[in-house]
């Protein structure tokens, strides 16, 4: 399986060389290419990146907004997901396939199985398991907390969370919706209770990316290998081989 973080970045307006494009990952296996979600700064540059299918995680613009004027290929989601944009014009055209929660579905030959997320009220989330070959991995940018984390973890290689916050809770209340992220310091505890050895930090916030990477890299593989984890920061275009 190979892995191509096209894209590194929150919903933050900052951006840096590194992380300039909405979280996004390239999944590859035997030739074919997943995306796995394609927000705002993904319209009109998908074709570029030539996917044989979409995969979303949920509906927040980071994560959905390049689909606007349409998709070259099927765009994968939960019901729940699609159900919150199913009066959007800008989704009406697009050819939408539905992902069962914790039911493992073979796409181009790379297994997807979505798990429910808690990250927002508007926007149900879903963190995905990925399959390919002998490797699993977890991809998971937005989220507060993972609802079946044992299941969703069970034999993972990488687990790839969410960067938003590094230490300090981010749970906001805008109106009456809560989106919120948990801080990666959380995730890398998950992990090591979960036995998954590597997380590499993607969706960075502007903690991450407003900082001096290396100080910050140093200070992260500290505090994951007090948890006998390992960990990296993802920038726009790291590539990475799991066999
Ligand atoms: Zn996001
Ligand atoms: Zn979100």
């Amino acid at each position: 399986m190979k892995l191509t973080f096209l894209g590194t970045k929150g919903y933050i307006d900052h951006s840096s060389r590194r992380h300039r494009m909405h979280a996004s990952l390239l999944v590859s296996y035997l030739d074919r290419q997943i995306m796995v979600d394609c927000g705002s700064t993904w319209q009109k540059k998908i074709e570029k990146v030539d996917p044989d299918a979409i995969v979303l995680t949920h509906f927040h613009p980071d994560h959905a907004g390049g689909l606007i004027d349409g998709a070259p290929c099927a765009v994968y989601a939960t019901s729940q997901g699609w159900d919150k944009v199913k009066d959007q014009e800008a989704f009406r055209n697009i050819d939408k396939r539905t992902l069962v929660p914790e039911s493992a579905k073979t796409i181009k030959g790379i297994t997807f199985e979505a798990f429910p997320l808690l990250h927002s009220t508007r926007a149900p989330a879903v963190g995905y398991r990925i399959t390919a070959g002998r490797v699993t991995i977890f991809y998971a940018p937005d989220v507060v907390y993972i609802e079946s984390r044992n299941k969703a973890l069970e034999h993972v290689r990488v687990y790839i969370g969410d960067g938003a916050t590094v230490t300090r809770s981010m749970v906001r209340k805008p109106k009456d919706t809560l989106i919120g992220h948990t801080p990666v310091q959380t995730q890398l505890t998950w992990c090591s209770k979960e036995q998954v050895p590597e997380m590499i930090i993607t969706h960075c916030g502007s903690e991450i990316v407003a900082s001096d990477e290396r100080k910050l890299g140093a200070k992260l593989r500290k505090m994951a290998a007090e948890r006998g984890v390992k960990v990296q920061i993802a920038h726009d275009g790291m590539e990475k081989v799991l066999r």
